[in-house]
This record gives structure tokens, sequence and C-alpha cells, in this order.
């Protein structure tokens, strides 16, 4: 049954865990975040903090075995994770659809771009081929392929990769999606066709009111496109809030450091992180970040993740020094300063 008080996605403990040879690999460790109609929020962190398996997770992308999901999902409030695989196959990928990062990987090259879109929405309704093609090729002329008619008849090969990029999120439009999950839709293009591609998806978000997840380890990107943030970090939130108050008042170490990875004009960088991501197989046990953090306390070694405490209303970040009888100024001294550690490491470099 529709809940429509509910928000659009409302993700609650999600855990996906992973058996493997060297034992559980648990990549998303309980996160909750919700997405509103007609809102983008943005899962940032670094390559292998779990952004990308949590997405999949929604949708059950993830094949069982070797992946263990649990927790909730729930859209529109009814729970995905709950829901029978058939019932799920009406959602996936109609009112929920995924735009992934490579265009090139994710299509079929043995079919023309048009019959894949026909595909894509042949499975969900049942139209007619000639009507097929038609919608297809309106939705080729929507996402800004010129001359589509001709386009349908051709193979991915002979697109651009930001011609392959349109005719994916094409595909993603032929249930005009409640939600639409991009997981570094711009990553493999150059920064005009990434400018385009950034700009088509806020046009397609206004006309389809549609909430949208999109991942990423591009601030810049994030700074152009996010309403709210979500900090990830090894499996776990590191801070939430509105994208105005990450960017001018970022509470969690790691959010600062991330940010100080930012390319200012001219290339250069304030800093870096040190050190890498921990093992999966054996996190810390205290807080994720505690190894690379120079504000770790004795109090950030045990007891597990930290849990969220309000820094501002509507912001919340994972840190033992937002806690009532800890001194959160001590994050003020100097934390913006501080250089990386020699092997210092920028989200995109991993
Ligand atoms: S809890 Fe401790 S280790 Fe984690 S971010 Fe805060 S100060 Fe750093």
């Amino acid at each position: 049954m529709t809940d429509d008080a509910s928000p659009l996605l409302a993700v609650e403990g999600l855990t996906t865990a992973f058996d493997t040879d060297e034992g559980e690999l648990v990549a998303v460790d309980g996160i909750d975040f919700t997405v509103e109609a007609g809102e983008t929020v943005c899962l940032v962190g670094e390559s292998g903090s779990g952004k990308t398996v949590a997405t999949e997770s929604i949708t059950r992308l993830i094949g069982s075995p070797p992946g263990r999901i649990e927790g909730s999902v729930r859209y529109r409030g009814r729970d995905l994770l709950e829901m029978p695989e058939p019932e799920l196959r009406t959602i996936r990928g109609y009112d929920i659809a995924h735009v992934f990062q490579n265009p090139q990987e994710a299509m079929n090259h043995c079919y023309t771009v048009g019959w894949q879109i026909v595909e894509a929405l042949q499975i969900h309704e049942d139209v007619p081929d000639a009507e097929a093609r038609g919608r297809a090729i309106d939705l080729l002329d929507r996402v800004g392929i010129a001359n589509p008619s001709a386009r349908f008849e051709e193979y991915p090969h002979q697109l651009s990769g930001g011609q392959k990029q349109r005719a994916m999120i094409a595909m993603a439009l032929v249930g005009d999606p409640d939600l639409l999950i991009a997981d570094e839709p711009t990553t493999a293009l150059d920064v005009t066709v990434q400018a385009q591609i950034l700009s088509l998806l806020d046009e397609l978000q206004s006309e389809f009111d549609m909430g949208v997840l999109f991942v990423t380890h591009d601030l810049g990107v994030v700074a152009q496109i996010a309403d709210r943030i979500v900090v990830m970090y090894a499996g776990k939130v590191m801070e939430r809030g509105d994208v105005l108050d990450i960017f001018e008042r970022p509470a969690h170490p790691y959010t600062r450091r991330l940010l100080e990875c930012i390319p200012e004009v001219g290339g250069s960088r304030k800093g870096g992180i040190p050190g890498t991501l921990p093992d999966p197989h054996d996190p810390p046990a205290g807080c994720r970040f505690a190894p690379r953090c120079s504000h770790a306390v004795e109090a950030c070694r045990t007891g597990g993740q930290p849990a969220e405490h309000a820094v501002n209303p509507g912001q919340h970040a994972s840190c033992v020094h937002y806690r009532s009888d800890m001194d959160r100024s001590v994050l003020r001294d100097g934390s913006r300063e501080e250089q990386p550690a020699a092997g210092g490491v920028s989200p995109e470099d991993e």
C-alpha cells in the first residue's frame, strides 16, 4: 500500500555484506537517509566508501549470494527489501531508474540504441512496436540528441561518450521515474559534456519532479546540484546536512578533509587525506576515520562508530567531539590549515 505521507525514499539501517574468501566484508554498515520528491541528495565520499553498493542495494541489484542486504528501504512507504522479486521488477527501471557511471559498459553493443530503449519500455508496458519506437525517438529528442530518428538505428559504438550517456538517460526515463539513481554519471566525460549532462539532469528533474540520488566523489559537481549531502566513509555515514551548511560549516573532520581536496583556481589543493581507507574485512573498533584523523582521542578508538550528533538544525555529524561532554572547539583549532601526511590522497586518486 502506498503511503503518501512517507518520504519518496527512506533508507534505514541499510547493511550490505558479502561472503568472500577472506571472510565477511561489510561494505555498507547500517546507514540511514531519505530522498524527497524533487530534491537531489548527493552521496559523497572516496571510492570504496560504499556509495555504489548502497545505491545498488536499494533496488536489490546486488546478487545474493554472495551479497546479503538487511535493513529497510521504503519507496513510497513500501519496503523494497521485503517485496517479492516480480513486484520489484515493476518498479526497478521504471519508477526507480538507474544511470550508471560508464555508458560504454552499461549499454549492449550488439543492439541498436533504439532497440535498447524500446526493450526497456516494453518490459514495463504492453505497447505495440510502432508506438514504442515513436516514444523512444521522443525520449532521444528530449535528452538533446540531434537527429534522434537516425540515432535510433545506430549502435552504441557509433555515438560519442556524451551521446551514449544521454541515451542511457533516455532509457532511464521510459517510465517517467519518481526517483533517479545516478552513479557517477559524468565521471567518464570531459568537463564540457559533464556540464551539459548535469544541466540536462537538472532540467529533467524539474520537468518530472524526480527525486535524484546522485553518487559522486566530485565535490565540485556536488556544489552545483545538491540540495542535501550524505557523507560516507568506510560504509558508515560521517555527516549529513544541507549543501550550504556542509560547504560553509563542515562539521566532521573527514568532510573537512574532502573539501580541502577541491582544486582551487590554478589547480592547486589546500590539502589531501592522509593514509588510506581501512580494510573492510577488519574495520577499526571505534570511529572508522580514527586512523586518519588528526583530532582522534581515546574515546574515538572503542565502542563503534560514534552516534550522529546535531551540529546545526538539519546537520548531523558522527564524531565524539559533538557529544555534550566533549569540547567541540578543538575541531576548529587549525583543522583546515593542517597539511596532509606524506602519501595523502584525494578522493579521485583512489
Ligand atoms: S570521532 Fe574521533 S576519529 Fe572520528 S572524526 Fe571525530 S575526532 Fe576524528
